[in-house]
């Protein structure tokens, strides 16, 4: 792929137009959302989504999120049964992702979903994020706006980082508040697919039962759950107290004196997860700069957002040898 000059827009009239115009164009328009940055292409457009797996080196079996303004519209593309639609009404907008069967027809490219007869769909909880899908009018299919593999980006200098001269713009509003991906769940089974920013104790009390979880919940359905992701360049350590001096320690909570970085130094765990990718970054703009040869990560509590926050920290430290999603 030759060189793309990549667009930097800010979030006023200006550059919201821009950014409708290119999704129309069928260019690629990274933007924020409240969980991390997302690569939006619009999803009924073949060519348009084809190029988000080229930019991102994403595998074409790894089927995408599509992202709407509203329930109607979320309706015009999936069959919602009576779990599904308790979820949107108590979760959207918000980091829950629903995988539900497709609606054959409407338009949506076969390469979103991976041939797979679900589509993941989501509302965003970012106002500007809603206003500019109500404006396109239709779906954007919106993976992660980070190579594939790679950390993901929760600031527009994230994404410029990782995509600069491989996407047409980037749309700049500032951090993501949620700072971690979307929890994705199939309401059919009931099964959570991927940990994430709504914790499941809230689902599983919105609709009065357990989801499965685990890698058989996951599998025949989420070719995307691979081990190695959100790899930094040097190898990850978990659970580590007390670091060695070849570390750079990433701590979390206040015992955690002399860590390079603190994920929370009073131990709040929505502090943490908005920290986690952009201290991830840091660590890695560190690494480049000095001599530590691993990141040891502090243990982190497993509850709420710590799931997700430990799930992600799981996929860093895998062995690189498996072919990141
Ligand atoms: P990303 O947008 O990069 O955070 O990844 C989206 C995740 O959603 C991937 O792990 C996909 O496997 C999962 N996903 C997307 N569409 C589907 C689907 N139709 N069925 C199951 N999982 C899906
Ligand atoms: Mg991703």
């Amino acid at each position: 792929m030759g060189a793309i000059r990549t667009e930097m827009l800010l979030p006023d009239q200006a550059g919201t137009r821009r950014a409708i115009a290119l999704w129309r164009a069928g260019a690629l328009v990274a933007f924020p959302t409240e969980t991390v940055y997302g690569l939006g292409a619009d999803a009924s457009n073949a060519a348009a989504v084809g190029h988000i797996f080229r930019a991102k080196g994403r595998p074409t079996t790894n089927p995408l999120i599509i992202h709407v303004a509203d329930i109607a519209t979320a309706q015009r593309y999936a069959h919602f049964s009576d779990d599904a639609q308790r979820l949107a009404d108590a979760f959207w907008p918000g980091p829950l992702t629903l995988v539900l069967p497709v609606r054959e027809g409407e338009g949506l490219s076969p390469l979103v979903t991976a041939g797979l007869h679900d589509v993941a769909i989501r509302i965003p909880d970012s106002t500007l994020a809603r206003d500019l899908l109500a404006w396109f009018g239709g779906a954007i299919a919106a993976p992660s706006a980070n190579p594939s593999g790679r950390i993901s980006p929760t600031s527009a200098a994230h994404v410029r980082a990782g995509l600069e001269g491989r996407i047409e713009a980037i749309l700049d509003a500032g951090p993501c508040t949620v700072g971690v991906e979307s929890t994705i769940v199939k309401p059919e089974i009931p099964a959570l697919l991927r940990p994430g920013g709504l914790p499941v104790a809230a689902i599983e009390a919105a609709l009065g039962k357990p989801l499965s979880h685990g890698a058989n919940a996951s599998k025949p359905t989420s070719p995307g759950q691979m081990l190695s992701h959100y790899a930094p360049r040097l190898p990850l350590r978990l659970e580590v107290t007390s670091p060695d001096r070849s570390d750079l320690w990433l701590g979390f909570g206040p015992a955690c004196d002399g860590a390079a970085l603190n994920l929370s130094p009073s131990g709040d765990l929505h502090e943490a997860a908005s920290n986690l990718f952009a201290h991830l970054h840091r660590l890695d703009t560190l690494a480049a700069a000095g001599t530590a040869r691993s990141i040891a990560v502090a243990p982190i509590p497993k509850s709420g957002l710590g799931q997700a926050i430990n799930d992600r920290l799981a996929r860093a430290a895998a062995p690189r040898d498996q072919k990141p999603a």
